[in-house]
């Protein structure tokens, strides 16, 4: 439907970024928009002073009725489940219920680059971003990855990129969104607890693809058996990465990343000098690589191998995601606060040399946390668990040498006790961070201050 000055809009969900961005841009553009939220005005109340003055406030109000003003749609927020009462009758009555990534969309101009999966998310669509912007092709980066897509609208034009990243809760409300190239990582279980299964959190993510055509991309990791064997409805031209599979249109071999164009496969990369370690970032660079390329052939431009690989060795990374902070006393320590699912955790302790003490721990999320064994055994010597989980692990994990930790002071403490001059101590909760946090960058915050506390001395440790 078309949204314009006469529209009534109910937003869902005032969050702390998309609901509120959403809600001012449409009164803006002089829609009656009002905004109903569970939390209470108190609870709201630095979000809602920097709302429009026109958007009318439902603080605490999620109740069917507010239907009664007459809403033409519904814009849901990413963080508010469709299955609350408001929007199951919202749709009862037949209003659209959009998400706000949807309600951009419609705004947007210039092509389109989105990027889901379970993990890699946020570094890939910033790899994606720093790639075009290092060719000199003006790309606007936003969505799940802190700035709503929404905001970035009124810069977008004919000839800019937008490289979204979307989290499954995100596509469960697109329905037009075609973006001219999506990606898919990897579908590993997650989220558990929202979703009934895998295989109805994979169809969530396959949304990204629903509307392409074969004048698009679909790029997607070869080595996932969920993912590659699920995609046979993708009507857009399908582009493989893999780890271990020749065949796959860009590979890793021996340290080096190949792609199959003509008769034989040629270099585009070499591993060693990117900044960013460990297989899970060669993923995520075969990924960029193929995501720019296919935008690039869209834009009809041509390809420059050597500068997009420039651009993925100039790359250094986002924070909390495997970040080194540095070393005490012979000790390398790492913030990977991000990882907060089981795959994360798998692929931090695949790209560690050697042993290390792993900081586990939060809320869970439903997952099976007894897989994480195998990728354990041999490398991690032993564990600090924090957070509302911890009787739960120290039942998993009981045979492994584990001890619990009351704040993160105490945890990085026991970390440096249990581990000896050349090995890891690292923090990678496998969990979310609610229970202690405001969020995982709070929680990798507070990890390095107590790291920089120890390093100048003022936590001791021994
Ligand atoms: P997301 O946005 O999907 O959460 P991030 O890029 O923020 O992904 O990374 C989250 C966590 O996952 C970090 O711990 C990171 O080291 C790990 N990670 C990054 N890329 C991958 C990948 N391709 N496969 C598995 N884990 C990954």
């Amino acid at each position: 439907m078309d949204i314009n000055s006469h529209t009534k809009i109910l937003v869902v969900g005032l969050g702390y970024r998309s609901g509120l961005a959403a809600a001012n841009f449409l009164a803006k553009r002089g829609c009656a928009v009002h905004i109903s939220d569970s939390k209470n005005a108190d609870e709201l109340r630095g979000t809602i002073e920097r709302l429009d003055p026109r958007v009318v406030v439902h603080a605490g109000e999620q109740n069917p009725e507010l239907l009664n003003v007459g809403f033409d749609i519904a814009v849901l927020s990413p963080g508010v489940p469709q299955r609350i009462p408001l929007i199951v009758e919202a749709k009862r009555r037949g209003i659209p219920v959009i998400a706000e990534i949807e309600l951009a969309y419609r705004f947007m101009k210039g092509r389109i680059a989105a990027i889901t999966g379970t993990d890699g998310k946020s570094t890939t669509t910033a790899l994606v971003g720093h790639i075009l912007n290092d060719l000199g092709i003006t790309a606007l980066v936003g969505g799940n990855i802190g700035i709503p897509l929404i905001s970035l609208v009124e810069q977008t034009r004919d000839d800019t990129v937008s490289v979204v990243e979307l989290s499954s809760f995100q596509l469960e409300t697109v329905d037009a969104f075609r973006p001219d190239a999506a990606a898919i990582l990897n579908v590993t279980p997650d989220h558990l607890d929202r979703y009934d299964g895998i295989r109805k959190y994979f169809e969530a993510k396959l949304r990204i693809a629903k509307n392409q055509t074969d004048d698009d991309f679909f790029i997607y990791n070869m080595d996932d058996a969920t993912l590659a064997g699920g995609i046979d409805g993708v009507r857009a031209k399908k582009l493989s990465f893999s780890l271990a599979d020749n065949g796959a249109d860009i590979f890793y071999k021996d340290g080096f990343v190949y792609r199959n164009g003509g008769s034989r496969a040629e270099m585009v990369l070499d591993a060693s000098t990117m900044r960013i370690l460990g297989l899970h970032n060669v993923q995520n660079a075969m990924t960029s690589i193929l995501m720019v390329t296919s935008i690039l052939t869209k834009m009809g431009r041509a390809v420059q191998y050597e500068r997009i690989a420039a651009a993925c060795c100039s790359f250094q990374g986002l924070e909390h995601r495997m970040e080194r902070l540095g070393e005490i006393d012979g000790r390398a320590v790492i913030n990977d606060s991000k990882a907060t699912t089981v795959g994360a955790v798998e692929m931090a302790l695949r790209s560690i040399a050697g042993k290390c003490v792993l900081i586990l721990g939060g809320r869970t999320k439903g997952d099976d946390y007894s897989r994480l064994r195998r990728s354990m055994t041999g490398k991690v010597k032993g564990l600090v668990l924090i957070g509302e989980s911890t009787d739960e692990f120290s039942r998993i994990f009981g045979d492994c040498t584990h001890t619990r930790a009351g704040s993160m002071d105490d945890a990085l403490v026991k970390a440096m006790s249990l581990s000896a001059p050349g090995d890891t101590v690292i923090l990678s909760p496998a969990c979310a961070s609610f229970d202690m946090f405001k969020s995982f960058e709070e929680r990798g915050e507070v990890f390095r201050e107590s790291f920089l506390k120890m390093r100048r001395g003022d936590l001791p440790w021994t």
